[in-house]
């Protein structure tokens, strides 16, 4: 395998991006060591994959996998990266009965799985107490519907209440700074009662999901590292990373945008530390260069799953011999669709992976296309997805 920077400058789109020769070739050694259940394969979720993929997937539409907090856009954290927006854009279903009437309609929409979350309260935890009976009623007359639940901290009796009512996959924030949890989430609660949580979630049979928000301390990297020791003690179904966006941030409490170097190391860490869980980068990180440049030190760190990847990460990876599926939805990794077909390894859909590099590279203007030499990597194994929202 030739030298990864040289690699990299092959890739069209990522022309004039800013990577640390360093950390590049560390990622390289690294890489080169790595043996894993999880090392070497890598899916992209992306709604534009959409017009390359196989008729398997011509049911994703607009509500495929919809977001429902239970308390529509209420939260008493107003934590100082979000201030409860995340909740916003979510349909409110306030009563067991609305949920029950919401899920009906999304189903008849077309939904195949829906988000289940809410605000929190003083505590950090969504009240669901009302709920259970209703999601139990949900799953048990429509099983094939999934449901992900963002569970925040729970005891063991709400862990296990969780796993008595049926849902598919319970994902959780781990924080490991004490800090982090007094001053960004304002929060009277400790590292401990986090690491509590994932040990009970873990503990039932429920598929769990933890996420580790990077540069959660306003912008700065703090906790991370002990939130990944913390998920190595209870090893979950996967872990999805994500990296603040601080837009709601207020003035006098801003965020810095976190170093995409400083995110990449990250990276590297969490895949030595974790070679046998998937792991997957979600949605949320800032836009523009930053983002191109922190997805390709995620193709190159390892991980397994890259939502909405920049144009060239599907190149890049098949440039560096990753065994390489793509997965025509946006919402997967937020719900835990990826986790839910973990248990298989096949999840994603077989596409013409020349197609869609091609096509990424025909977006760059002045650029003809040509892939002389890529050695092109198709996965096998077309299966029903979830949906997207775009
Ligand atoms: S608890 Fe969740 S929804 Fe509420 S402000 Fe914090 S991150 Fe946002």
């Amino acid at each position: 395998m030739s030298n990864w920077l040289e690699v990299i400058e092959r890739v069209e789109p990522l022309e004039g991006i800013d990577l640390d020769a360093g950390l590049v070739s560390g990622m390289q050694k690294q890489f080169a060591g790595m043996a894993g259940d999880h090392i070497g394969r890598v899916n992209f979720y992306t709604p534009t994959f959409k017009a390359y993929a196989s008729s398997e997937i011509s049911g994703c539409g607009k509500s495929a996998w919809p977001a429902i907090s239970i308390t529509g856009g209420d939260c008493k954290l107003q934590c100082d990266h979000c201030k409860a927006k995340i909740l916003e854009p979510m349909i409110a279903a306030r009563t067991p009965e609305d949920l029950w009437r919401t899920v009906n309609e999304q189903i008849n929409g077309g939904a195949q799985g829906m988000l289940l979350t809410g605000g929190s309260n003083h505590r950090n935890e969504v009240e669901y107490g009302d709920y259970y009976s209703t999601i139990r009623r949900i799953k048990d007359t429509f099983p094939n519907f999934k449901i992900a639940m963002h569970t925040a901290l729970v005891d063991m009796d709400i862990a296990r209440r969780m796993e008595d009512c049926g849902i598919d996959a319970a994902m959780m924030d781990v924080i490991g700074s004490q800090d982090t949890i007094t001053q960004v989430y304002h929060l009277r609660r400790t590292v401990d009662d986090f690491e509590k949580t994932l040990e009970y979630l873990v503990s039932t049979t429920l598929k769990v999901v933890p996420h580790i928000v990077i540069g959660l301390h306003y912008g700065n990297l703090l906790g991370e590292w002990n939130a990944l020791e913390m998920i190595r003690r209870h090893t979950p179904q996967a872990v999805v990373l994500v990296v603040v966006m601080p837009f709601y941030a207020p003035e006098n409490r801003p965020f810095v945008t976190p170093q995409s170097s400083e995110v990449g190391r990250f990276f590297m860490d969490a895949r030595k530390a974790l070679p046998d869980v998937p792991l997957l980068l979600g949605c949320a990180r800032p836009p523009g260069r930053a983002k191109m440049e922190i997805d390709s030190y995620a193709v190159m760190a390892g991980l397994n799953g890259i939502a909405h990847p920049s144009d060239g990460m599907v190149e890049l990876a098949v440039r560096l011999e990753r065994n390489v599926r793509v997965t025509p939805a946006c919402c997967s990794i937020a719900i835990g669709d990826e986790v839910m077909a973990i248990e298989t390894s096949e999840s994603g859909l077989q596409v013409d992976i020349e197609r869609v590099i091609a096509h990424e590279r025909a977006k760059r203007p002045g650029f003809g296309g040509a892939l002389a030499g890529i050695k092109v990597v198709t996965s096998g194994m077309p299966e029903a997805v979830g949906g997207c929202c775009s």
